[in-house]
This record gives structure tokens, C-alpha cells and sequence, in this order.
């Protein structure tokens, strides 16, 4: 698993991009989950008894955690709210699988949430180790390290002289580390979780705005992993055109990209975040709204 993605032509309302295929490292264990994971791969199984961490109950990282914890042995506890009642009914998509992969979920009443992650942040021995929500974290740096020096060579043997990298925004850890290795190259993201603000507050938080990134912003205000038909049409747009994102997140940052693509000078290299597990359970939303 350690050579670098593949980059394919994608030609896309008109205007060429280019593709980094990180969706296509593992099923479950992809895009900028495997990425962010990666120092955590490299290290021997001895190291870690334990991987505490909490979020959504379809969230991505929980999967690739769930992947991982059960390709090192190590025990996966993973607190959430409380599992909506349709999906304990009719288990599909990231938490089936997590929860079949040996994942051990804690529900949490949502009164007592916020005081629980709490805890959570501050139990840590030797063995037992804590990845904060989504996977934000400064152990995300060394893996995005590695996909920017996939990108760098990939950039000098195709003699690109304006690159423009494009990668959506959740937590803003990809983007935010993507940017600070690539000084030379636009980073260009958009907020799928929060807004603008959000945003740069996470990057603030990591260490500050890096110069290389620019964040756009769609004209329209949407919200998170909320169905809407427009997004649901780009998907299957892209899918016509041959490649196969996200529904969350990428939708809104390829929708976010056209409205101002006449702004984008030189040429784009989308990076596939990956999350195409978590299709399935995305798609039935969209059937039960009846789009
Ligand atoms: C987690 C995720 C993101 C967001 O990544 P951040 O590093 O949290 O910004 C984007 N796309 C997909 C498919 C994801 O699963």
C-alpha cells in the first residue's frame, strides 16, 4: 500500500481536470481517511491496545478507524448520540460495517454528550490511544505529507507549471496540511461542515492560514449531509463522466468549484476524498425523499 495513487483525465462540464485516485487505496481504508490514518498504519501493533474516539454514527472516520483497529488487534471503543431509531431498525452503510468489524459503540444521551467527549479527551495511558473527532489531528500531518510529495512529482513529470489542488473541507485537516506542504501549488477547499468562519477558525487552530489555501464559497447556503437534489445531480454526473465521488462532501465542493471556475487560472487536480462506502446509506435518504 505504499505507492502512490493514481492520477486520471476527467473531463467535466467542459473543462479538463485531473483526478488523484485516493478512493481507490482500499474500500474501507481511503481517500483522506487512509491519509490522515497513515502514521497510525505504519506503527507496530504492540504499540496501541486501545483507540477511543467519538462523532457520527455514519461518520467516515469511524469506518477507516473500525478498518484499522481491526487489521492491528487493537479494541475500537467509539462513543456517539444516540443512534436514530430508523437506523437501529434497518442497519446500513459506515456503522454496519464498523459495528461488524468489532467496533465497540457507547451511546451517549445528548445531555450528557459534550461532557462525555470531554472525558474521553483526557483518558489516555501508554496503551490507550484517543483520535480526536474526524481524525483532526497534528498525526494526520504525516500521511498528507506524503500525498503532497505523490502530488509535487506528479506535477514535475507532467511539467504543470499553475496546479491548483482541489479537496473539500470537513474538519479542514486535509486542506490545512495539503496547503502548509505546498507552498507553491493553490490549495482550493470549501466548507461542507460550518461555514466560512468555521473554517478558518479550524485552521487558526492548527497552526494558522496558510498562504497557499483559498477557501470559495457557494452562492447558496447548505447543510450538512442534508439531501438536495442538486447535489444528487452532480453526483451522477461525475458517476456519467466515469469516476465515482462522495455524496457529502464531494457534491458541494465540485458544485462550489463551477460557480467560480472562471476564477481558477492553470490546471486542477482534484484529490477524491474518498467516503464512497457511506454511498449506500446516503443513497437510500435520497430514494425516501423521493428524488
Ligand atoms: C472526512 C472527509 C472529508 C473531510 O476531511 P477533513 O480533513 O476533516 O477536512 C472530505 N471528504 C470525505 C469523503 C471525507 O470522508
Amino acid at each position: 500500500m505504499s505507492s502512490a495513487s493514481s492520477v486520471d483525465h476527467l473531463t467535466f462540464h467542459g473543462r479538463d481536470f485531473y483526478v488523484k485516485r485516493d478512493e481507490l487505496i482500499d474500500p474501507l481504508l481511503s481517500g483522506n481517511k487512509y491519509r490522515k490514518l497513515y502514521s497510525l498504519i505504519q506503527r507496530p501493533a504492540e504499540q496501541h491496545d486501545i483507540i477511543i474516539s467519538f462523532g457520527g454514527t455514519q461518520s467516515n472516520a469511524m469506518l477507516s478507524l473500525a478498518a484499522l483497529c481491526r487489521q492491528k488487534g487493537w479494541v475500537f471503543h467509539y462513543t456517539s448520540k444516540p443512534v436514530p431509531l430508523h437506523l437501529k431498525d434497518n442497519l446500513t452503510g459506515n456503522l454496519k460495517m464498523a459495528l461488524e468489524l468489532g467496533m465497540q459503540l457507547h451511546e451517549v444521551a445528548l445531555e450528557d454528550y459534550g461532557q462525555e467527549t470531554l472525558r474521553l479527551k483526557s483518558q489516555r495511558d501508554d496503551s490507550t490511544l484517543f483520535v480526536p473527532q474526524g481524525g483532526a489531528d497534528p498525526l494526520a500531518q504525516g500521511g498528507i505529507e506524503v500525498l503532497a510529495e505523490e502530488i509535487k512529482q506528479w506535477q514535475q513529470e507532467h511539467d504543470i507549471e499553475t496546479l491548483n489542488v482541489v479537496t473539500p473541507s470537513g474538519t479542514g485537516t486535509t486542506a490545512y496540511y495539503l496547503a502548509s506542504a505546498l507552498p507553491d501549488v493553490t490549495v482550493l477547499t470549501t466548507a461542507v461542515v460550518g461555514d466560512k468562519p468555521y473554517l478558518e477558525s479550524q485552521m487558526e487552530m492548527l497552526g494558522g492560514l496558510p498562504l497557499s489555501l483559498r477557501i470559495l464559497e457557494n452562492r447558496k447556503k447548505y447543510h450538512f449531509a442534508k439531501p438536495y437534489p442538486e447535489f444528487l445531480a452532480i453526483y451522477q454526473e461525475l458517476q456519467e463522466a466515469g469516476i465515482e465521488f462522495d455524496l457529502i462532501y464531494a457534491p458541494k465542493m465540485w458544485h462550489t468549484l463551477l460557480q467560480q471556475i472562471d476564477s481558477v487560472e492553470g490546471d486542477i487536480l482534484y484529490v477524491h476524498s474518498g467516503g464512497l462506502f457511506g454511498n449506500e446509506s446516503m443513497l437510500d435518504r435520497y430514494c425516501h425523499k423521493g428524488f
